[in-house]
């Protein structure tokens, strides 16, 4: 039975490497028929977020990537599900102490009385000497006597893992294959910290066993730590779970992903108006490939195509061109009222329409989405398109609108255009192309004299939505003023 984990720390807002590890978890339990746990890493107490949690949970659940165990929101609170609980690691101090003292008892694990001071002093001279610098091993050997001596005068301590020395780790990755470290590399890692807490190494350890986690899949930045996991392993007498590194997502300069450079919080891809089906779609790619040349997948797609095997070695390369891209594409799928819905809260923001507007013309409002929805690539960019229907009045684009508004023929256009727009009821995109094929009989105005004046008469662009969409949602009173404006 495959049981995964996303185990995010809470320090901020999802990363959009943290959504693609969350998602390739997921996947590779929906692909299984397995479970996903999502377990919270907050054991560096010094870097917690408040209301970090929720918003972990809320973008996951945006994104549609969910899991079987583990705290949930449940009316505006966190709650925990679950047989192996509870999720949260700081809640399980209790635990981790019962796990650190097998490792005391098994000469594993020693006691360390060093203080900051004499630990830089160390580093200090073994960076002179341009070793690496490493614990020295001052408190390795102490005898229970001197331990019971320190802990009774309530000496502040850490508790350290005792690598055994010049040994070889070894360990199979699924996506880097064999990796082999001696322990001589490896620092005696603190597993228990002076403030009591846990490291994340040591958590990691207890907790993946105890939820019965078979394959930890997680960012390459953990590659490095895993020698000493495996150890720890070891050291408990337990099997190792599989080890999934995932490649690291990379700038365009093929630098790690970072904040500098554009939006790396999901949050923010939320707030700009991508689909969440778009942005699971792009990042599924970010290092795996269902091997061919398709690029459109849902989700449930992706949970049957997914394979470990297919995930890549080399970094990502994150190309927000290729999201919007993808994004445009979703958005031109997705049904108008869906769109519309989601546009609301943008043409609010802007002012274009009020609250009670929602009431009183929402089939205005649709319509108006509908015939703007397939320029944009991502929904914040909706009040752009729509200032052409909601400006009282509009400027000419550039001095070829100027020149083709000189045309000999466009008065008569403009007259005869205004009276059939005003003779006309219910105006739809039917009836507008109608009017146009009246205008060719009657008065031989055709194709380019008629369709871009027309164009550049209502909207002041060469370039835009379809001109039928444009004139049904701008309706008779704002077209005829546009009209006369351009008259005068
Ligand atoms: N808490 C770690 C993080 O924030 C998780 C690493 C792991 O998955 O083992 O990324």
């Amino acid at each position: 039975m495959v049981r995964v984990r996303f185990a995010p720390s809470p320090t901020g807002y999802l990363h959009i490497g943290g959504l693609r590890t969350a998602l390739y978890n997921y996947l590779f339990a929906k692909k299984n028929n397995g479970t996903m746990v999502l377990r919270i890493e907050d054991t560096d107490q010094n870097r917690l977020v408040e209301g970090a949690i929720e918003g972990l949970i809320q973008s996951m659940n945006w994104a549609e990537v969910y899991h079987e165990e583990g705290p949930f929101i449940q009316e505006g609170r966190i709650i925990q599900k679950g047989e192996n609980g509870p999720y949260i690691q700081s809640e399980r101090l209790p635990i981790y102490k019962e796990y650190i003292q097998k490792l005391l008892d098994n000469g594993w694990a020693y006691y360390c009385f060093c203080s900051k001071e004499r630990l830089d002093k160390v580093r200090d001279e073994q960076k002179a000497k341009g070793d690496i610098a490493r614990y020295d091993g001052h408190c390795r050997n102490l005898s229970q006597e001197e331990i019971e001596a320190k802990l009774k005068e309530g000496q502040p301590y850490v508790i350290r893992l005792k690598l055994p020395e010049n040994r070889l780790v070894t360990f199979d990755d699924i996506v880097r294959g064999h990796i082999e470290v001696n322990t001589n590399d490896l620092d005696d890692q603190v597993l228990i910290k002076s403030d009591g807490y846990p490291t994340y190494h040591f958590a990691v350890i207890v907790d993946d066993y105890l939820m019965g986690i078979t394959h930890i899949i997680r960012g390459e930045e953990w590659l490095p730590s895993t020698p000493k996991h495996v150890l720890l392993y070891e050291a408990f007498g337990w099997d190792a779970p599989q080890f999934v590194h995932l490649p690291n997502i990379l700038n365009q300069d093929r630098k790690k992903l970072s904040k500098r450079q554009g939006d790396v919080a999901v949050e923010d891809f939320m707030k700009k108006g991508y689909l969440p089906e778009a942005l699971v779609n792009f990042i599924a790619l970010l290092g795996w490939s269902p091997g061919n040349e398709e690029e459109i997948f849902s989700i449930e797609e992706l949970g049957q195509l997914f394979d470990l095997e297919r995930v890549n070695k080399s970094g990502a390369v994150f190309d927000v061109s290729k999201l919007n891209w993808m994004n445009a594409h979703y958005i031109r799928e997705a049904s108008v009222e869906r769109i519309t819905k989601l546009s609301i809260p943008y043409l609010l923001e802007t002012g274009y329409i009020q609250e009670e507007d929602l009431e009183k013309r929402y089939e205005w409002i649709e319509m108006m989405v509908e015939s703007i929805k397939d320029k944009v690539s991502y929904l914040s960019q909706i009040p752009e398109q729509a200032a052409l229907f909601f400006k009282d009045e509009i400027s000419l684009e550039d001095q070829e609108c100027h020149d083709i508004l000189q045309g000999e023929q466009i008065p008569k256009l403009i007259t005869v255009f205004r009276e059939k727009i005003q003779k006309t009821e219910n105006l739809d995109p039917t009836i507008a192309k109608g009017i146009f094929k009246e205008i060719q009989k009657e008065e031989g105005i055709k194709g380019k004299n008629l369709f871009m004046p027309v164009r550049i008469m209502l909207t002041g662009q060469m370039h835009g939505p379809d001109l039928m969409k444009i004139i049904t949602v701008l309706g008779e009173k704002r077209i005829v003023e546009r009209l006369n404006y351009v008259e005068d």
